[in-house]
């Protein structure tokens, strides 16, 4: 496809603006060069924009079952919702009896999202699950230092956990201490045990765990980790597992992040804007972030948020951890006598992860093969290789919002690439056949990224 300067002849121009009627205002300090802006027609950038989104898959083309991403079905009333004036027009420092109703909005978010997980107060300004993490893990240094314990430097985080837990406790400067899991994929007690001191500042569980799992220990894993002295953070970025069913503040945590753009449907496709608000217990209130009076995070985000709160209602949210917990398991059932599961006998819950590590040895066929395959029936790849401690693995979640007739065509596909794989492996590696690009330098893409036009002139 070519690119926006390479189409368009110097000169041309959109016919959106009629002529200027009013004398032309220079401001000082003005740059001396036009800016070297893409010139072409109205037809031409329209095409442009079409060709561009013929080249994206989204959730609106297909099934898009990336595991430990929710990409699940965005309702359209949040947009509208999110469009309405007096939602838009505002300005973050206009006066404050004018804008009652999205301090309203804020208000009620965070009296659902408390009620939700348990906890008894919440901040709505981190962007992301992430800038969540990071938030609450201060909230947490804060807590130690407060009462002067300043011994508290480590962070325990299972190797189940999701990448970006170590990552925040770093960048929040604790030292990381890492336990290992168990051959059914839950945290390993006694090493908790003996991971645990007065050095410890908290733990950090994703919960259902990157394999998929609920972790059925947890109440203990919660008093290790309280009797120590430590604190307790709950990753809930997948809360659309458990939401309506069991609430972390009943399990022993202190302190709680969601991810508003996974398990309250929000978009969260090409980084944002998203929204990870953290909840956590009385007593620790006052170490969340100030309260900002007009900078509440990505606030039409929130306004998504509660459009679907309020749509589905308390039964609805329930229905919604059931059905996540359905589909992927029913998907896993019509696919198991082909596809192996990570850990044996487990039962998950809002995804599954399989790993091709036999198929591998038997016959060359990786978890990236099946991958691509998948692309010529019109299914976008799951999350591969990724936990880290399953090798070959491919981790699928097909979240509440996928009805029995697609999970039933992904199944069959699924079963039909397997078949091929087995006749004939060197068809599956060489997927996919039916996509412009297909296997793509990936290594070259990542670390030498070409983000930046070269004019030919330069
Ligand atoms: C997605 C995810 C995160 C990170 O959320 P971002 O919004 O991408 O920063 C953290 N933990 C878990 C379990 C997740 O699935």
């Amino acid at each position: 496809m070519k690119l926006i300067f390479e189409r368009g002849a110097e000169g041309r121009r959109l016919s959106l603006l009629p002529a200027c009627d009013v004398p032309e205002y220079r401001p000082a300090g003005e740059r001396k060069n036009a800016p070297r802006l893409p010139e072409v027609s109205e037809t031409e950038i329209s095409r442009h924009y079409s060709e561009l989104e013929e080249q994206i898959f989204g959730i609106n083309n297909g099934f898009l079952p990336l595991g430990s991403c929710t990409m699940k079905y965005n309702p359209k009333v949040n947009e509208q919702m999110a469009s309405l004036p007096g939602f838009t027009d505002i300005h973050p420092l206009q006066p404050e009896e004018t804008v009652q109703g999205c301090r309203k909005v804020i208000g009620k978010t965070k009296e659902w999202l408390c009620e939700i997980t348990g906890m008894d107060a919440m901040t709505l300004q981190p962007s992301a699950g992430a800038h969540g993490e990071f938030t609450g893990l201060l909230t947490i240094k804060k807590y130690h230092e407060q009462r002067g314990d300043t011994a508290r430097t480590k962070i325990i985080v299972p190797d189940s956990a999701h990448g970006t837990n170590p990552a925040s406790a770093a960048m929040a400067g604790f030292t990381i201490v890492n336990v290992a899991s168990t051959e059914e994929g839950l945290v390993d007690l006694q090493a908790l045990r003996e991971a645990v001191g007065p050095d410890t500042a908290g733990l950090m569980l994703t919960n259902p765990n990157t394999l998929g799992l609920f972790d059925h220990n947890i109440e203990e894993i919660t008093s290790i980790v309280h009797e120590a002295g430590g604190l307790c953070y709950y990753d809930g970025a997948n809360l659309n597992a458990v939401i309506g069913v069991v609430r972390p503040g009943d399990m022993g945590f202190d302190v709680v992040h969601l991810n508003l753009h996974k398990t309250f449907s929000t978009p969260h496709a090409c980084g944002g804007p998203g929204a990870g608000p953290v909840g956590c217990k009385a007593f620790l209130e006052d170490c969340l972030p100030e309260h900002v009076r007009t900078y509440e995070g990505n606030f039409l985000v929130i306004v998504r948020a509660l459009t679907y709160l309020l749509m589905l209602g308390g039964s609805g949210l329930t229905d919604v951890a059931h059905n996540a917990v359905l589909n992927a398991n029913y998907l896993l059932s019509q696919i198991a006598d082909c596809y192996e599961p990570s850990c044996e006998g487990a039962h998950y819950m809002h995804e599954f992860v399989i790993t091709m590590e036999q198929m591998k040895k038997e016959n060359g066929v990786t978890a990236m093969d099946i991958a691509k395959s998948l692309m010529d029936y019109g299914i976008h790849p799951p999350t591969m290789y990724f936990p880290l401690i399953v090798h070959e693995a491919l981790m699928l979640e097909p979240t509440e919002t996928e009805p029995k007739e697609m999970l039933d065509y992904v199944a069959a596909s699924m079963r039909a690439i397997y078949q091929k794989a087995l006749e004939d492996p060197d068809y599956v590696k060489s997927a996919p056949r039916t996509t412009r690009i297909g296997r793509p330098d990936e290594v070259r893409a990542a670390r030498k990224p070409v983000v930046k036009y070269e004019f030919p002139e330069d």
